[in-house]
């Protein structure tokens, strides 16, 4: 069994990312959703240990300082950070694994890890974004404004990622997260036991 692989997918606040990777993890076997810690608050819906673990900034700086993170960054005045030993034992396991996360950390598990794969998704337009945002009814209009400053200082950053889909449309979006995660599983290096022989 070969181990799993490791997806980062990043993207702007508001893009549509979990939509796309619900629909995503209903559509692909042997798939784990890395969930998050953070120290924001629970939104209308949002359940603690489903969508993220829900911490205060002390229990955050203790498990730092324990080392229990692949990664973590600050995001818009709150902590976000991927607790590293559910994605060891899931990759373990041969499952791929999940990482919906922001640039900073996509950064920090590249250099960790270079053999992770990066998908950027990005809107369809800056004005159909701020619409997404403002629909969704979750933040001030000043969060909002300091999410779509964020969302096009990261922009800048999405050629850096292996990938970039462009979620215009959930099912375009979905099939092409599909197609790369297929794709990395045909690389010669996954298959090397065939390669090589027993
Ligand atoms: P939101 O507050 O909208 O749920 O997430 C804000 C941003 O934080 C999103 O871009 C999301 O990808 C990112 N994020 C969520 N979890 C993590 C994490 O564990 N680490 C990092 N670095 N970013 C995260």
């Amino acid at each position: 069994m070969n181990r799993g692989r490791t997806f980062i997918v990043s993207g702007p606040s508001g893009v549509g990312k979990s939509t796309v990777l619900n629909a995503l993890l209903a559509r692909r076997q042997n798939v784990f959703f890395s969930v998050s810690a953070t120290t924001r608050a629970a939104r209308a819906g949002e359940e603690d240990g489903v969508h993220y673990r829900f911490l205060d900034v002390d229990t955050f700086r203790q498990w730092i300082a324990r080392d229990e993170f692949l990664e973590y960054a600050e995001y818009v005045g709150n902590f976000y950070g991927t607790p590293k030993r559910y994605v060891d034992a899931a990759m373990d396991q041969g499952q791929d694994v999940i990482l919906d996360i922001e640039i900073q950390g996509a950064i920090q598990v590249k250099s960790k890890r270079p053999e992770t794969v990066s998908i950027f998704v990005a809107p369809p337009s800056w004005s159909e974004l701020e619409r997404r945002l403002t629909e969704r009814g979750t933040d001030s209009p000043e969060k909002i404004q300091k999410r779509l400053l964020r969302a096009k200082v990261e922009f800048q950053t999405a050629h850096t990622y292996n990938y970039f889909v462009i979620n215009d449309n959930v099912e375009n979006a979905v099939r092409e997260l599909d197609a790369i995660m297929t794709a990395e599983h045909c690389k010669p290096q996954e298959r090397m036991e065939i390669i090589t022989g027993p």
